[in-house]
């Protein structure tokens, strides 16, 4: 069933697991993600963000994603990623998306403040949720994990919070987005403190390459949400690369890298604890 991020994560931040959003750019995502909710009977967010659209046009795969979601079994949301436009924010809640991100968080505060402020507005007028992020989540291959002057503040996070009235809030607390150069350091600390000065469920960015232990700390010190796309394109270019190797023909390798990405989903939702949760 088609839901958004309030009937998944209120109870998942109630009951300490987190809830997985797997961008799904293809048929192949697509079909991996909801066959891994289903066979772990888990909640799943899926969906595409606004750098992915040049791989799959929101017109274009925004009605199979939908469809699906409606007639999966398990509570599934359809989320528009790192929205980075209202344009893009709009044609999202136009086609059926039950959530969008829109992320201001290059901007300056109170303009990050005021647009998402707004957007939330607009989208709750959908019955669609939306999530904010304040500080900044970086990109892994320029390193800026590495730097603590982005993290978010306590100060920050109840401000932003109270003035926008976001669904959910992406905070930066050492992670970043891509593949990993140098190992991240969290500051789980400083996510105890925003979990216990916020009510609003709590998102971790860039959790490809993260260690086990490090989902666990992260749930545990209150995240609800957790963002999961390169481990999926590494899982799924594995299968790709052994299909070729082993002369698989074209239809094989679709469905050898479906089945690959659907496990690595699984691996996550197990470690995130949301299996059994739908
Ligand atoms: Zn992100």
């Amino acid at each position: 069933m088609l839901v958004n991020l309030n009937e998944v994560l209120k109870k998942a931040q109630a009951e300490h697991y987190g809830v997985g959003l797997f961008n799904t750019v293809d048929s192949e995502m697509l079909q991996a993600a909801i066959e891994a909710a289903e066979e772990l009977s888990s909640p799943i967010i899926i969906g595409t963000a606004e750098v992915l659209l040049p791989y799959g046009e929101l017109k274009l795969i925004a009605p199979s994603i939908i469809a699906m979601a409606k007639q999966a079994k398990v509570p599934v949301v359809v989320h528009y990623d790192h929205g980075l436009t209202f344009q893009r924010c709009l044609e999202a809640l136009h086609l059926g998306f039950s959530s969008i991100m829109y992320d201001a968080s290059a901007k300056t505060y109170e303009q990050n403040v005021s647009e998402t402020a707004e957007l939330v507005r607009i989208a709750h007028g959908f019955g669609a949720t939306v999530e904010g992020e304040i500080g900044h989540v970086g990109e892994a291959v320029n390193g800026d994990n590495a730097t603590d002057k982005m993290y978010t503040t306590v100060e920050a996070a109840k401000d932003f919070a109270a003035r926008t009235g976001v669904d959910a809030l992406a905070v930066a607390i050492g992670t970043a987005h891509g593949v990993y150069k140098i190992k991240p350091k969290l500051n789980i600390q400083r996510l105890k403190e925003i979990r216990s000065a916020v009510n609003v469920p709590l998102v971790l960015h860039g959790g490809s390459g993260l260690s086990d232990d490090d989902f666990k700390n992260t749930i545990a010190a209150g995240i609800a949400k957790i963002n999961v796309f390169t481990d999926l394109c590494l899982a799924g270019e594995k299968a790709m690369k052994e299909g070729i190797a082993a002369e698989e023909n074209y239809l094989q390798i679709r469905n050898s890298k479906k089945d690959a990405i659907k496990e690595a989903i699984k691996v996550k939702m197990r470690l995130f604890d949301s299996q059994g949760k739908a």
